[in-house]
């Protein structure tokens, strides 16, 4: 008998009686208990099932054909409310990830420098042990997690409330921080809650469309198709240091220096402010700090934002202009904002500009934030990282009395400190604070800023767990203890889209070998660590779901009108908040509309800073700005899952690409597709040379899903959201010399 099965017994009277073998092959071989190896009755009786895309947040509803309950073929939904009966390639391809190489099938348990075969429970027992040893000697925070946007809201929830009021862990923390965590703190301190109040019809019903930061063609296909829908005629503006696909196809483009957007908000305030062009009633009604905002952008000239932005004094007055004429302006930002080193308060200028023009909650409005990962708005609310479930507050003493009454155990389980940022959790490995790590289906050795330090830093890990698909991801390579994960398609459970949709993910292909879905896997580590009892209601994604339903009520992200997963199936996802008792809404649905906010006195609030240099600005020796950003929509992020497609393969350059533009190629002789170096501070990489007039001479660009990109950029981070700036680093770019970069 297993040890693990003997500490199984121990704690759960349950599973005492009911198994005698290996805790993995009961898991396997009694589906019905565990809900892993059947699907629901709704889908064996169907030929197909409608669930939601598992790649980015756009959250479009895909149609997989069944035979004998595996997938065998999808088409995107025509009914789905999202996407109207389209896909972007990683849609279409989305099964085939599944079932490419590269798929971790067994535990593997590092022994004598080599990961090698384990059982779920030697895997297991070896990580709580390991985890346990450290925290005897070092203190619960020794141990910490970093999870993902990739992940169900129940997985999501499970992990948080299993690492923190299970296995006293303080700090865990989602990479959902290198993508969205900007645009969470800006709605928080703006609205009082983080809210992005946009609906996808938006797109539909603007007269103009600002996108910042944002080549939405690439990023969110299926976006700017809503974008085509529009029968306003709308004017397309793009803000953006890259002459983009979307740039390409906007009817203004704003091709401003990087890092500038600031100062050119500011000041398109200021002149609104000085010709009056503001909705003085809405200010007046539903907002607070104005009249400081208003004294603070007083010195942002026209004059001083051409110089800073590069850009015409009357192309900034005619941005000014579009906004102040136009009935229904929206706002619509992504990571050219996000990721930057003063994001939170250039979301809050965005924020600004709506506010004081009332472009918010009517049709056609908003200050929009678009999602980065298919669950980064459910790592938002339910994560358990830096707010506590349902966007509560880890240092407010009622909350966690809330939450611990509603979860059924003792307040000082919950932390009262709110868990260390993502990059403060790498300062604390490095500054020997925590000694044990487990990741979950994420990668940070290829996507995290200035990523040698990272791999330097996981190294001195006295425990490296890593839980995934793959077994050949750069993070999963690095691991003690690699445990071996379903994918999306191989599990159920919910994801929340931009416009706060809720979609249901079923599972309708069965995981390779060993591999479980994250939630099982949790359950059986909270069995092994002992605190299994806590977590007795926690039995399927779908009572999770329950459980996330009652922590949500009362809150600004009410679900308890959702009765269970049948009803989201039904309705083609549901947007939150939808308390209980209210009656069917629309199907799309904006926040806001009645002008109250969530803050304590109802007021959207005005923030503003001073605009900050760049951290690393260009020098002599590195004169070029390294850009970053998607390069195509066949690729997602690492390319993790998408380069196990041979169709997604070919659509996008296999190889790292940098776009340079005709000048800078002419002067430092570089001919166009010629492998050349690109070197920073901290190294320098092989990449062809791109030669485009998309990007302007000073700048080059090359796209986040090259492992090679991370090697060049500078950690800098915001200092309100911590998200890595990783858009601008000072760089050169030279003739290919074998010394510098070898092999
Ligand atoms: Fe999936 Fe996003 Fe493509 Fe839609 S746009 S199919 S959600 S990857």
């Amino acid at each position: 008998m297993s040890k693990l099965l003997e500490r199984l017994r121990k704690a759960s009277g349950e599973l005492l009686v009911r198994h005698d073998g290996p805790l993995t092959r009961d898991l396997l071989l009694e589906p019905a208990r565990f809900g892993l190896g059947r699907l629901p009755k709704r889908l064996q009786a169907d030929q197909t099932a409608t669930m939601v895309c598992g790649f980015c947040s756009t959250g479009c509803g895909l149609e997989i054909l069944l035979r004998d309950g595996q997938a065998v073929g999808l088409a995107p939904a025509t009914e789905y409310p999202v996407n109207l009966g389209m896909a972007c390639p990683k849609g279409w391809e989305a099964l085939t990830p599944l079932r490419g190489p590269g798929r971790a099938t067994t535990p593997l348990v590092r022994k004598k420098g080599k990961l090698v075969p384990a059982s779920w429970d030697e895997a297991v027992v070896e990580m709580v042990d390991r985890f346990k040893a450290i925290q005897d000697k070092h203190g619960p925070a020794s141990v910490a997690w970093l999870g993902t946007g990739q992940m169900m809201t129940e997985e999501l929830a499970f992990l948080g409330s299993l690492g923190k009021f299970g296995m006293g862990m303080v700090h865990g923390d989602g990479n959902t921080r290198q993508c969205m965590a900007t645009a969470a703190v800006a709605y928080k301190q703006s609205f009082g809650f983080d809210a992005p109040p946009l609906t996808y019809a938006d797109f539909e019903e603007s007269d103009v469309i600002v996108l910042v930061g944002s080549n939405l063609c690439i990023a969110h296909p299926i976006l700017w198709e809503r974008v085509s829908r529009n029968r306003r005629n709308p004017k397309i503006v793009v803000i953006d240091p890259r002459r983009t696909e979307t740039a390409m196809a906007a009817t203004h483009h704003y091709q401003l220096a990087p890092k500038s957007d600031l100062v050119l908000f500011y000041a398109v305030a200021q002149l609104l402010i000085e010709r009056g062009q503001l909705d003085r009633e809405y200010i007046a009604a539903h907002t607070a700090g104005f009249e400081e905002f208003e004294k603070s952008v007083a010195g942002f000239s026209v004059e001083r934002a051409a110089q800073a932005t590069g850009l015409p004094k009357h192309g900034i007055e005619e941005l000014a202009n579009l906004i102040a004429d136009n009935e229904r302006v929206s706002f619509w930002w992504t990571m050219g904002v996000n990721q930057s080193h003063e994001g939170v308060r250039t979301a809050q200028a965005l924020i600004a500009l709506a506010l004081m023009t009332g472009n918010i909650g009517r049709p056609g409005t908003g200050a929009n934030s678009i999602t980065g990962q298919c669950n980064a708005m459910g790592s938002r609310l339910f994560s358990n990282t830096t707010n506590l479930l349902g966007g509560r507050d880890f240092t407010n003493a009622s909350d966690r009395a809330d939450v611990a009454g509603l979860l059924g155990f003792h307040p000082d389980r919950i932390p009262s400190v709110p868990s260390l940022a993502y990059d403060q959790i790498i300062e604390a490995i490095l500054g020997g604070k925590i000694k044990a790590l487990w990741i979950v289906a994420t990668n940070p050795a290829h996507s995290w800023i200035n990523q040698s330090h990272l791999k330097d830093v996981l190294s001195r890990l006295d425990c490296l767990v890593v839980q995934d698909m793959y077994q050949d991801t750069e993070t999963a390579e690095l691991a003690d203890i690699l445990l071996p994960a379903a994918g999306w398609g191989e599990k159920e459970g919910t994801f929340i889209n931009s416009e706060r949709r809720i979609g249901l993910a079923h599972r309708v292909s069965r995981a390779p070998g060993e591999a479980l879905a994250d939630f099982y896997i949790f359950q059986l580590i909270a069995e092994a660590w002992g605190c299994g009892d806590l977590f007795r209601e926690w039995t399927s994604p779908e009572a999770v779901f329950q459980i996330l339903k009652r922590l949500s009520r009362g809150r600004p992200c009410d679900i308890t009108g959702i009765t269970d997963y049948e009803m989201i199936d039904r309705s083609g996802g549901i947007q939150w908040p939808l308390p209980e008792g209210v009656p069917p809404q629309a199907v799309e649905r904006r926040l806001f509309e009645d002008g109250r906010y969530f803050t304590s006195d109802g007021r959207a609030k005005f923030f503003f800073a001073e605009p900050r240099p760049l951290p690393e600005p260009t020098s002599e020796r590195f004169p070029l700005l390294l850009l970053s950003g998607r390069g195509s929509s066949s690729q997602w992020h690492t390319q993790t899952r998408t380069k196990r497609s041979a169709v997604l393969q070919r659509l996008s350059p296999s190889e790292a690409y940098v776009e340079i533009s005709p000048v800078d190629a002419r002067s430092l002789g570089i001919e166009p597709d010629e492998r050349v170096n690109v070197s920073s501070q901290r190294g320098a990489v092989v990449a062809r040379a791109f030669v485009t007039n998309g990007v302007k001479p000073g700048q080059v660009f090359i796209p986040m899903h090259y492992e090679t990109m991370n090697q060049l950029t500078f950690a800098a981070f915001d200092p309100y959201s911590r998200q890595p700036a990783y858009k601008a680093c000072a760089v050169r770019v030279s003739k290919l010399d074998p010394s510098l970069t070898p092999g």
